[in-house]
């Protein structure tokens, strides 16, 4: 069976590889350069944001996600030589008297309810654990076991794992249309006039999967939500764990980097970094985490996030197109959901049917926007 997968970021390439691994004939087309758009940019925190928001669905999905990444990673770094970086350093959200939401009782509740580890500081505790952390802090839960992987480097050894594997990749090859015979895929159009033939083609182009499926011939609110972060240059051990806030998150690196991110702008495709964002994000660490102040920005960056309205991604066969399948918009959350969405998706593709009930994340779902899991204001 020969599948085309559209578009070439960690989603994309992943189930690619997975496909491959379960015999299919893959080849990945990719406009630009691969993983270079939103799964580099990401901070590789392998855990939502606030996951108290979501529905079970989706925790179980995020569950089943990181409960696959382990052995992933074994087989990953074992087949190419190369290191993901991926390591427990656990995630700590402070909590302060003058927080405008107050996460705690949600926080707890549902970490009982589902089963995370968490632990209670109080302050001292709090600060001998993060000393760079504010002394205005008051409290903080601390989940030990929550993990975090160098994005870049999983997107490089996952291209080394594509070529050991026998994936095709074409790169600067940009899909524009379906091609299909009596309502059923035959292959895709491309840009420069070549068309290819499949039986199958999953649609993975991130952002940009929703003006891709217009062109496709089927509607998915799927939208760019910029997100822009700053790099910071540490030395090991200023930090150890991950630390969260309602207005940035900090993750520290092994080698000391330091990520600070990231803004949430509903801005189109609008590229770059601006001054006013930069300084918004610089301005909570001084207040959340003042002890990484002295420190010197080596880089900052910017990504667009495959937003959808409910905050959850569309995962499944698109309706009245036989052959069409959809791997996108999975917004804040597509490195932790790589893993279960590569295997869900190979599984489906190669006639099996997912283990997990995958309803809540049907390409044809009824949507109801979600304020705090969808678009943001502007
Ligand atoms: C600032 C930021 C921080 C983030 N932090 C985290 C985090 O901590 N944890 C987490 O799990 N997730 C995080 N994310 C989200 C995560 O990065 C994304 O959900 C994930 O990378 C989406 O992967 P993707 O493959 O769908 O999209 P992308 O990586 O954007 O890849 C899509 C690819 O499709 C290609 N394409 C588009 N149109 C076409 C076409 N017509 N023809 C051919 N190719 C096409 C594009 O060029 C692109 O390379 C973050 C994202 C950002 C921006």
């Amino acid at each position: 069976m020969k599948v085309l997968v559209i578009g070439g970021g960690i989603i994309g390439c992943l189930t690619a590889c997975f496909l491959k691994k379960q015999g299919a004939d893959v080849v990945v087309l990719e406009r630009g350069q691969m993983g270079q758009e939103a799964s580099w940019a990401g901070a590789g925190i392998l855990c939502p944001i606030h996951p108290w928001l979501y529905p079970d669905s989706f925790t179980k999905l995020i569950d089943a996600s990181l409960d696959l990444y382990p052995k992933f990673q074994q087989h990953i770094e074992k087949d190419t030589g190369m290191v993901i970086e991926r390591y427990v350093s656990g995630l700590m959200i402070p909590f302060f008297n003058d927080d405008k939401i107050n996460h705690w009782q949600a926080a707890l509740d549902w970490s009982q309810r589902l089963d995370w580890q968490v632990d209670i500081l109080n302050q001292n505790q709090s600060l001998e654990h993060e000393p760079a952390l504010s002394k205005a802090v008051i409290k903080s839960l601390l989940w030990r076991d929550v993990a975090q992987v160098r994005n870049p480097r999983l997107l490089q050894a996952i291209q080394a794992w594509m070529q050991m594997l026998g994936v095709e990749i074409r790169q600067q090859t940009e899909v524009t249309s379906l091609l299909c015979k009596q309502g059923k895929v035959s292959g895709v159009q491309c840009a420069d006039g070549v068309s290819i033939e499949a039986d199958q083609v999953l649609l993975a182009g991130g952002s940009w999967s929703g003006v891709l499926a217009e062109q496709l011939g089927f509607s998915l609110p799927v939208r760019p939500v910029k997100g822009q972060i700053v790099l910071l240059k540490g030395e090991p051990n200023i930090m150890h764990s991950m630390v969260k806030h309602d207005d940035a998150y900090f993750v520290p690196r092994k080698d000391g980097r330091i990520l600070v991110g990231a803004s949430m702008e509903f801005v189109g495709f609008a590229r770059g970094n601006t001054d006013e964002v930069i300084d918004m994000l610089l301005q909570s660490m001084a207040r959340i985490m003042p002890g990484l102040k002295s420190l010197t920005i080596e880089k900052q960056w910017m990504g667009f996030r495959p937003g959808s309205p409910d905050g959850l991604p569309f995962l499944g066969a698109v309706e009245g197109i036989e052959g069409l399948w959809v791997a996108s918009g999975h917004y804040r959350n597509g490195v932790a959901l790589a893993p279960i969405t590569a295997q869900v998706m190979s599984d489906w593709m190669m006639g099996k049917k997912p283990k997990l009930d995958m309803q809540d994340f049907s390409p044809s779902r009824h949507i109801a926007a979600n304020t705090a899991l969808g678009f943001p204001q502007k």
